[in-house]
């Protein structure tokens, strides 16, 4: 087992055909037996060991979005180990964008690879973040900064009516629904009538979390002294548009309507502020998503840090 990069996060991968070493991802990472893998392939040509025969629509995302961050939900073949899909039906299935995990798969087979931190925590963007994480007791390849800092989009589709988005990422619903011809909507919490009618399981838990608290501030262009009274010193500012408040003390980080550098930086600036003792995390609220893809991914995992869980 060892931790590889791929162009969203680093993952801790195990060979799906080695059981043990798939229990341990879940010993490692303190991860719920309940939350299922992603099972990362080489190409199209591998889904058929995993997955039922998909849909056209599902085949046309594969086609124009493997490799990259793009998960797919499709029925599961009756002998996909049930520690990798948590018991469900379904499998989750990706080709990641990176030469190097790339280069293992085809080396040792299909792998899980989840995002290599401790469960709940934020995931890992660079090698150092898990070297940190597990005081460099786990192998890391490393392959400098993840591209796009964000998990995959995961989209299950099983209907092929609609496919649903359970995990908003990279690519948006715009995107995906040009591409598959059918409509692609974002699967909502209220949906879920219980903990066990989560569509994805991993939603229900708490996620991307650092230790210090995270709120968001409104977007202020012209921030007044009630922004700047309202900041403690110990706090890490992220501002997109507003401007700097001028007698902030604190640390203040501006990435200046660039939303992708935001994405990339957003996981290690949780980690930093940790790092160095800070206790607020103040972001200041995102634009309309359409404005960008990575809105809705951006949005969902600020969320989650805040302890919210849509
Ligand atoms: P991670 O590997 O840490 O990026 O997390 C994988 C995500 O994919 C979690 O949110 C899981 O709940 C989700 N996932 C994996 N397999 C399935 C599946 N069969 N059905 C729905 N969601 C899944
Ligand atoms: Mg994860």
């Amino acid at each position: 087992m060892e931790t590889v990069p791929t162009e969203t996060v680093y993952g801790l991968a195990a060979v799906v055909a080695d059981p043990k070493a798939v229990d341990a991802i879940f010993r490692i990472k303190g991860r719920p037996q309940d939350n299922p893998l992603i099972v990362h392939v080489d190409g199209i040509h591998q889904v058929g060991q995993f997955a039922e025969e998909p849909c056209e629509a599902a085949k046309k995302l594969m086609e124009v979005f493997w490799p990259g961050p793009l998960t797919l939900i499709l029925s599961k073949k009756p002998d996909v180990p049930d520690t990798i899909t948590a018991g469900l039906d379904s499998v989750a299935l990706r080709v990641p964008a990176h030469p190097i995990i790339l280069d293992v798969i085809q080396k040792t087979g299909p792998l899980v690879a989840p995002s290599a931190n401790p469960s709940g925590k934020p995931s890992p963007t660079r090698a150092s973040h898990v070297e940190q994480d597990y005081e460099g007791t786990i192998c890391v390849v490393d392959g400098g900064n993840t591209q796009i800092g964000l998990e995959s989009t995961v989209v299950d589709c099983r209907d092929p009516q609609e496919f649903v988005i359970l995990r908003p990422g990279a690519l948006d619903t715009a995107s995906l629904s040009h591409v598959s011809q059918i409509p692609v909507r974002h699967w909502k919490s209220e949906e879920a009538v219980s903990a066990e009618g989560f569509r994805s399981p991993g939603m229900k838990y708490t996620h991307y979390k650092p230790n210090a608290s995270v709120y968001w501030i409104p977007s202020e262009r012209h921030p007044d002294g009630t922004l700047r009274a309202s900041l403690p010193d110990n706090s890490l500012l992220i501002l997109h548009s507003a401007g700097q408040p001028e007698l902030f003390s604190g640390r203040v980080v501006h990435v200046e309507g660039d939303f992708s550098t935001m994405a990339t930086l957003l996981y290690d600036l949780f980690r930093w502020a940790d790092r160095i003792g800070l206790q607020y995390i103040y972001i200041e609220s995102l634009p309309e998503e359409s404005l960008h893809p990575i809105l809705p991914a951006l949005n969902n995992r600020i969320s989650k840090a805040i302890g919210a869980y849509s």
